[in-house]
């Protein structure tokens, strides 16, 4: 049976009911590599609660440092909106300063995978989440015009670095299919531990809503189905509603039944919880993000001679085997590209353009 840990917790306080969730759920850390995975949607302010808090990742930072992990980094992919400016989105929220020297980017090296052929047949995900021995998810309380919450499963949408995200959901083309897609990508690396920080929380038409809602919790779980079942279940929302918790219990990866789940605290509904409309279209009727999609989806890729060195390694993680190096410049197959970007996102001598 899943545990999922309620716990009361405040900015102030958030190392208390952090060493409660690393109590309830011990992880081995001495001489092991660790990730630890906030949610950065963009560069914003934290105040404006749309990333995880920067005291609940120090928090979390501290812990792991004093548990004796043998390195540790800080990282994640900003969303649409700012992939490509991953240190400004840390800086800007304050994660930077939080993070006390462990991040990186991340977006900057990637490992090519392979994928469920339904969307694409491989992606490209962060070296760094790949070759961690132990991931820890911060997920952010939030609600979501998709995938109406955005919790445990959702903020490992962010192992893709660059522009695959707006790629992904131009391929799954409704809300069900980016469902299954957000499961896809999580399955690729399974993080160990998830500590939500709904201390502050956000309702209304996340994930950027300017709603927030003061809750003073902080959530933990070594499963995510379980967690994300609870958080849902917060927020007045029939998890077995939920297609992604669908998808993820199918796949064996968690129970959504909250008579599955053992519940550590007090689980009680957020009275009055506002949540986007339960079909999902809040975002796929949206037409600044589909337009923002959009514009995201229909660039290519192009080299700088002037400033392209040769050394290949657009063309080496490009997932989609689009580039090829001829007379020493990455040349672009415009039908095979996805549009991902990687290639931008890890030219060390920031040669490649998009037109
Ligand atoms: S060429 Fe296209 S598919 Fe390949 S990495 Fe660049 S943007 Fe992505
Ligand atoms: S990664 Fe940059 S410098 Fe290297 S071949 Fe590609 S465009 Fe040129």
């Amino acid at each position: 049976m899943s545990k999922v840990l309620i716990h009361p917790a405040s900015y102030e306080n958030a190392a208390l009911a952090v060493d409660k969730a690393f109590e309830t759920f011990p992880l081995e850390l001495r001489g092991r590599k660790v990730l630890i995975k906030p949610n950065v949607l963009r560069a914003s302010e934290a105040k404006e609660g749309i990333v995880t808090n920067p005291a609940v990742l120090r928090a979390v930072v501290e812990k792991v440092e004093g548990l004796g992990a043998a390195s540790i980094i800080v990282g994640d992919n900003p969303g649409l909106f700012d992939y490509g400016t991953n240190e400004a989105s840390f800086r800007k929220t304050g994660l930077m300063e939080a993070s006390m020297g462990h991040y990186q980017n991340i977006g900057d090296d990637s490992v090519k995978v392979p994928f469920n052929a339904g969307f694409l047949p491989s992606v490209s995900v962060s070296r760094a989440v790949m070759e961690a021995d132990v991931v820890i998810s911060l997920p952010k309380f939030k609600t979501h015009g998709l995938t109406i919450i955005t919790g445990a499963i959702k903020n490992s949408y962010g192992i893709l670095p660059g522009a695959q995200k707006a790629t992904l959901h131009k391929l799954a083309g409704n809300p069900a299919r980016f469902h299954e897609a957000v499961v896809e990508v999580f399955r690729l690396r399974v993080p160990d531990l998830f500590i939500v920080d709904a201390i502050v929380g956000m309702e209304g038409n996340g994930p950027a809503s300017p709603e927030l809602r003061d809750i003073g919790l902080i959530l933990a779980s070594d499963n995510a189905v379980a967690m994300d079942a609870v958080i849902a279940a917060m927020m007045g929302c029939q998890p077995g509603g939920l297609r992604f918790l669908q998808k993820a219990k199918e796949l064996g990866l968690g129970d959504y039944d909250l008579g599955a789940i053992e519940v550590i605290g007090e689980l009680k509904r957020l009275p009055g919880f506002k949540l986007p409309p339960m079909s999902g279209e809040a975002l796929a009727r949206n037409d600044a993000i589909q337009q923002l999609i959009h514009s995201r989806t229909i660039l290519r890729p192009e080299a700088d001679p002037a400033r392209c060195t040769g050394c290949g390694t657009c063309a080496g993680h490009c997932p989609a085997d689009a580039l090829s190096m001829s007379d020493g410049l990455p040349k672009v197959d415009t039908a095979a590209c996805i549009a991902c970007f990687c290639c931008q996102e890890m030219c060390p001598e920031k040669a490649i353009a998009l037109r």
